[in-house]
């Protein structure tokens, strides 16, 4: 074998360590993916019939605080001016999120004031403190009350999760800002944008090295090909960033994902709902949210003015063969990953990194920077770096 490390997957983490071995390194990599295309979930390309970007597993909006990861992502794609917001369909009437100032007046009927809202949020509030706040229920009704818990979080939890939300955990609810203003920006974060040229373009720069050859198509457990666990582990260092539970073959019991169906449908308007992100908590609807990808890049003139094109995004438990997307994160599943991280430990030179290696959901700036802080304090001493 001729390459100095194997990196299974080409998602945001692996392609973050690959380039840094590379370029840095001047280290030989190979990357292989079990799917035809690089780039992991955040995998983007036109759609045939309108040429409209379209974000094959789930919309992703790429935002970060992070200066490191910010400098970093910059060396490979320029970023749109695009601000995330997203608003919610209640019993027919839309509402903006996150929640704020315009979601609590438009609710209420009223003209409150900061001060006014605030009051009365917290007389609605008072079941639960936030700082002791043991699960998602209690944490969002010390957030919001009880009243906009039901309305806005409630079903749509229980679409998303089909897990008693007390039985989820409060972070899930956490990254989701409350304001008493009506600033509805969805993130919080110090930079965003979305990719100029798509995702792929800037996934592709991030491969685009002399030292990197990606294989597609390739499963690192079959056999059957020359990098397969068998004849890698041991003989060459491997970054492995697949499901931590598969690669020892299920032997502490399954962790737990949620995944995601998207339906996909072009339709004959160049506008279906006016923004790029509706979502719909109301339990009548089977489906969580509708993405309309024209909306993510407004700057894109050559678009058609005459068609558009929709997701809706169903979720429900992941089997197998599904794609993982939400570790759901219960009691059971943090037991079963404390085993799995026992024995992840016994396995040397192999580096179990990003989203489905270390099941956390990551944001792309997280996997990104978790990849970096790998490749420094991991990857490159052990590569000689
Ligand atoms: P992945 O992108 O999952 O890549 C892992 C790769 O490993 C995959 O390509 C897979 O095919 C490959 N692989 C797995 N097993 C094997 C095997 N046995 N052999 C070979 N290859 C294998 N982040 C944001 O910042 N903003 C967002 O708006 C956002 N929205 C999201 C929406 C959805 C629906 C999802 C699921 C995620 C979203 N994310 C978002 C998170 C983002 O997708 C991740 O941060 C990023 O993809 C993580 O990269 P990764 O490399 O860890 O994993
Ligand atoms: N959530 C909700 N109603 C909404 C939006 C979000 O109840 O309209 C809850 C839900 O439990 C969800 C969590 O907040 O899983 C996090 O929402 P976010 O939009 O960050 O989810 P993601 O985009 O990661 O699916």
């Amino acid at each position: 074998m001729d390459a100095d490390l194997v990196i299974v997957g080409s998602g945001f983490f692996g392609l973050t360590v690959a380039e840094r071995v590379a370029r840095e390194l001047d280290r030989k990599v190979v990357v292989i993916d079990r799917r035809d295309h690089i780039g992991g979930n955040a995998y983007s390309e036109d759609d045939p019939e309108t040429g409209i970007e379209v974000h094959r597993y789930g919309a992703h909006l790429f935002h970060t605080s992070n200066e490191t990861v910010w400098e970093y992502v910059n060396r490979f794609t320029t970023f749109t001016g695009y601000q995330h917001r997203v608003y919610t369909h209640h019993k027919g009437v839309v509402y903006p999120l996150p929640i704020n100032l315009g979601t609590i007046n438009q609710f209420f009927g009223a003209a409150y004031s900061p001060d006014e809202a605030r009051a009365l949020i917290a007389s609605q509030a008072e079941e639960f403190d936030t700082a002791t706040a043991a699960n998602l229920e209690e944490k969002a009704i010390s957030l919001i009350g009880r009243p906009l818990y039901e309305a806005f979080i409630r079903d749509y939890t229980a679409k998303q999760w089909q897990t008693d939300p007390t039985e989820l955990p409060a972070e899930v609810i956490a990254r989701l800002p409350v304001r008493y203003t009506y600033d509805n920006r969805y993130f919080n974060d110090t930079h965003e944008g979305l990719p100029t040229k798509g995702y792929t373009h800037w996934l592709e720069n991030m491969a685009d090295h002399p030292n990197i050859e990606v294989r597609l198509g390739v499963d690192f457990f079959d056999e059957s090909q020359p990098l397969s666990k068998a004849s890698t582990v041991g003989q060459v260092p491997v970054v492995y960033t697949g499901a931590v539970d598969r690669y020892f073959d299920y032997a502490e019991g399954e962790l737990s994902w949620r995944t995601l169906d998207f339906e996909r449908e072009v339709l004959p308007t160049g506008d279906f709902q006016g923004t790029s992100v509706m979502n719909y908590p109301d339990a009548q609807f089977d489906y969580t949210r509708i993405h309309e990808f024209r909306h993510f890049h407004p700057e894109r003139t050559e678009y058609p003015d005459d068609k558009t094109v929709i997701m809706r995004e169903f979720s429900r438990f992941a089997e197998r063969t599904d794609e993982p997307y939400y570790p759901v994160n219960t009691d059971a599943d943090r037991e079963r990953l404390q085993a799995y991280r026992g024995l992840t430990a016994g396995e040397k030179d192999v580096f179990f990194g990003g989203r489905l290696g270390t099941y956390k959901y990551l944001d792309m700036h997280m996997a990104i920077g978790s990849a970096l802080t790998m490749y420094r304090n991991e990857v490159s001493p052990l590569l000689g770096g």
